[in-house]
């Protein structure tokens, strides 16, 4: 179980510290942590939570967020993860859909329609952080009740309910056990060696598997410590936080790094610190990937590959992989994990190199969605694969590469076309920082293409005689961009993912 590893680890490493909350001016040794912890499962226990009572967390990144990770789980209670981008109306499907019998929540968050909301549906249980409701949850005790509670907990049972980005609809509530979690964080740590010298800097959300899986369960399993940078993504606090708390692992989602990079003082802060890292969680472009490992002294880090249903991790690149696989592939998959590519047509594997979806299985797999019956049986087949909803190609040494979503897949006169394809060639181009293209409605050929991009500072906005001509002779003709669209960003999801189904719909009204 989780709290039993998290002993395990206070046990050896107490004095090694384990927790820096930058923005808060606070710190903790593992000794300090697992006390917290301890102060915070005992409130729960006299609260009269039970094992497998759901407990949510509403609230940017802050020190308390790691100590309810672990003090849920030390008392079987299920955490539920909410994304601190939502407000009253997203939250209340949340507290509804997964009956919490408390909510843990920023006092930022509290709001007059949040209060409304919440007396509207006759829920009353909130602790805000940093006022007494939370604060009265933090008690002094003798810890043998929460032994006797762990003694009843196994490694299968539920522990964790993690909402998707809904980067493609509405998110969906991944139930995961221990045994899920705990493994996939211990053997993302294992692959890029942490041990309890390394200092692990998460600008990625908490709520979110990267954050509390690849993040947190992957440091505090190796005795490594969890930096974190800011409440919210903010680059020029995240790099800052890197030279001070000498860190020696990065995270981020492809956009964050590409803002870290493009910081106009990107070379005043000392990064000599830096080992590795992880960059995850959508198409990690070549280039970005290549600037990471030369300019940022990450020579070992990593491209990750997954999904909240799987843990999250499937695939990843190690350390000792070339650096062009390293840059340019997802890796192979994990240790005691499965990976296949199928034809989504007949369920069949694809040659090696060929494109089709990516099903895993293992360990990993969620045990479903969270009172969703009808959509894991869609997502997870009797044989205990689970469809990703990916498309990838696999080689002959087993090297996967994410070629896009199936949904995000462009059928242009015929032609599938995907946009990752483009968008990488796109990056080549001088003047582009950052693109993303997107298939819309054409009545001749079905579907054409569109680019959307962001120049980079100083350049003029391209037209889109020019991105064609720059395309013309080096990609086939039907990859070409019919539309060029300049912004300044797109339409993100708190995860840093492109939502493109928002793209899609803004395009539709833009060409008319
Ligand atoms: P929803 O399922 O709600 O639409 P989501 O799929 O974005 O949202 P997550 O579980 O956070 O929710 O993200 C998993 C998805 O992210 C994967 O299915 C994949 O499409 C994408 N992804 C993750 N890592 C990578 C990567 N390294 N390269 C390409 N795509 C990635
Ligand atoms: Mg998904």
């Amino acid at each position: 179980t989780i709290g039993a590893n998290f002993e395990r680890t206070v046990a050896r490493f107490g004095d090694r510290e384990a927790l820096v909350d930058v923005a808060a001016g606070r710190r903790w040794t593992y000794a300090e942590l697992d006390a917290d912890v301890n102060r915070l499962a005992l409130g729960l226990l006299a609260r009269g939570i039970d094992k497998g009572d759901r407990i949510g967390i509403w609230a940017p990144n802050c020190a308390e967020w790691v100590i309810t990770q672990y003090a849920t789980a030390k008392i079987g209670a299920i955490l539920v993860n909410v994304n601190p981008a939502y407000r009253t109306h997203e939250l209340e499907y949340v507290v509804r859909q997964s009956g919490l019998s408390l909510l843990i929540s920023a006092v930022s968050f509290k709001t007059s329609d949040y209060r409304g909301m919440i007396s509207s549906i006759g829920f009353a249980a909130t602790a805000y952080i940093g006022e007494a409701s939370f604060a009265d949850l933090l008690i002094d005790g003798d810890v043998s009740a929460i032994a006797r509670r762990a003694a009843s907990l196994a490694f299968d049972d539920p522990i964790n309910i993690q909402y998707t980005s809904g980067t493609t609809g509405f998110p969906k509530g991944a139930t995961l056990s221990h045994h899920n979690i705990l493994n996939n964080g211990y053997f993302v740590g294992e692959l890029i060696s942490y041990t309890e010298q390394d200092r692990v800097c998460l600008p990625v959300p908490l709520y979110h598997c990267f954050g509390m899986v690849m993040g947190n369960l992957a440091a505090t399993s190796h005795g490594a410590c969890i930096v974190l940078p800011a409440p919210g993504f903010d680059p020029a606090a995240t790099l800052a936080a890197v030279a001070a708390e000498r860190v020696t692992s990065l995270y981020g989602v492809p956009t964050m790094f590409i803002a870290e990079l493009g910081l106009a003082d990107f070379a005043a802060f000392d990064l000599s610190s830096l080992r590795t890292g992880i960059m995850a969680g959508s198409p990690c472009p070549v280039e970005v990937m290549k600037r990471v490992v030369a300019e940022m002294n990450m020579s070992e880090v990593a491209i990750c590959y997954g999904m909240t249903e799987t843990s999250p991790v499937s695939t990843m690149t190690r350390p000792d992989d070339t650096l062009a696989r390293r840059t340019e592939t997802v890796g192979r998959v994990m240790p005691h994990l499965e990976s296949k590519v199928v034809d989504p047509a007949t369920g069949l594997v694809v040659p090696r190199g060929e494109p089709g979806e990516l099903c895993t299985r293992g360990y990993s797999v969620m045990l479903g969605y969270w009172a969703q019956p009808d959509a894991t049986a869609d997502a997870i087949d009797p044989a205990r694969w689970m469809h990703t909803g990916d498309l990838a190609t696999m080689d002959a040494d087993g090297y996967l590469n994410i070629v896009g979503r199936i949904k995000d897949l462009v059928i242009r006169g015929g032609e599938n076309v995907y946009p990752r394809e483009v968008e990488e060639f796109l990056y080549s181009h001088p003047d582009i920082a950052d693109v993303q293209v997107i298939g819309v409605p054409d009545a001749k050929y079905g579907e054409e293409l569109m680019a959307w991009i962001v120049m980079r500072p100083g350049s003029t906005p391209l037209a889109v005689e020019s991105v064609r001509e720059y395309c013309s002779g080096r990609l086939a003709h039907y990859k070409i961009p019919r539309y060029v669209h300049v912004v300044d960003g797109f339409p993100m999801t708190v995860t840093g993912k492109v939502r493109k189904v928002e793209m899609r719909e803004q395009a539709v009204d833009i060409l008319g």
